[in-house]
This record gives structure tokens, C-alpha cells and sequence, in this order.
């Protein structure tokens, strides 16, 4: 799977965050805070 935000493919457990109701997925705790900052702008 890849990060919803900087796009790179996560190698192990990746960090998780449900927004609206669906799981997102990121390759670092700082992924997972700017997703957290502007969720819209990395959802499409
Ligand atoms: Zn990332």
C-alpha cells in the first residue's frame, strides 16, 4: 500500500488514521499529522 500523502510505498506496519469512516495509511507519524492538518487536500 501507499502513503495518502507523500505517496511512497509503506514497508512495514504503516500508521493508521479513520477519517469519515474510512482508513487511511501513512509511512510516518509526520504523514499521518499533515493528513491530519488538511485531510482534504490528500483526498480525492
Ligand atoms: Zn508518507
Amino acid at each position: 500500500m501507499k502513503c495518502q500523502v507523500c505517496g511512497q510505498e509503506i514497508e512495514g506496519k504503516p500508521y493508521t488514521y479513520s477519517y469519515k469512516g474510512i482508513t487511511y495509511y501513512f509511512c510516518s507519524p509526520m504523514c499521518m499529522v499533515e493528513f491530519k492538518k488538511r485531510p482534504e487536500k490528500y483526498i480525492k
